[in-house]
């Protein structure tokens, strides 16, 4: 059984870094540097292609908005490259990355968060550079969809023991 206790001391995020970052090799590396110098640890990292089906329904909570189809053709094969996923842990993971991305369109983060990721390598609103989960469940949740292999609960059991044997 996994507690409040646990979570407080390492969470998990979802985090991606888009097809746009992915094909520039410095703004990749660059934003790889910042993961690590953040003291995120990185359990699992993986490049990889969406196809449209998996892209529509990643983003499926924004279908019919305005944005949605250039998004999902954005994100999809038929128009970039690979994206890279990351599972990431921290404390705070997922309001850590947050911040580090910066706000979602770009012109507003150059002028509110002009460090942030989105800020400096951002080029569209749709091509944002970064993705990363809103919550602790929606970061279990699409964990889940990028690694199906990966148990988000089995790694907060373990953490929990970690936890347990260094207290
Ligand atoms: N997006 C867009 N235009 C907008 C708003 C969002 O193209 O006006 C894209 C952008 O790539 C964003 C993604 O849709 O990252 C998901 O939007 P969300 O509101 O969930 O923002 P995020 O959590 O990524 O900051």
């Amino acid at each position: 059984m996994t507690t409040l206790r646990c979570e407080r001391v390492l969470q998990l995020t979802l985090a991606v870094i888009k097809p746009d970052a992915v094909a520039h090799p410095l703004i990749l590396e660059t934003l790889h540097q910042k993961i690590l110098e953040n003291n995120f640890i990185v359990v699992r990292k993986k490049d990889l292609w969406w196809r449209r089906k998996d892209s529509e329904s990643f983003y499926a909570e924004h279908s019919g908005r305005f944005f949605y189809q250039r998004l999902v053709e954005f994100m999809s094969r038929q128009v970039c490259g690979p994206m890279r996923a990351y599972i990431l842990a921290r404390e705070d993971a997922v309001a850590h990355w947050r911040e580090l991305m910066g706000p979602t369109k770009v012109y507003r983060a150059r002028y509110t968060a002009p460090n942030s990721v989105r800020a400096l390598y951002g080029l569209t609103d749709t091509r944002n550079t970064t993705h990363g989960s809103d919550s602790a469940e929606s970061a279990k949740r699409e964990i889940a969809f990028f690694f199906p292999e990966f148990s988000v609960q089995q790694w907060l059991d373990k953490e929990e023991q970690r936890f347990r044997a260094g207290h």
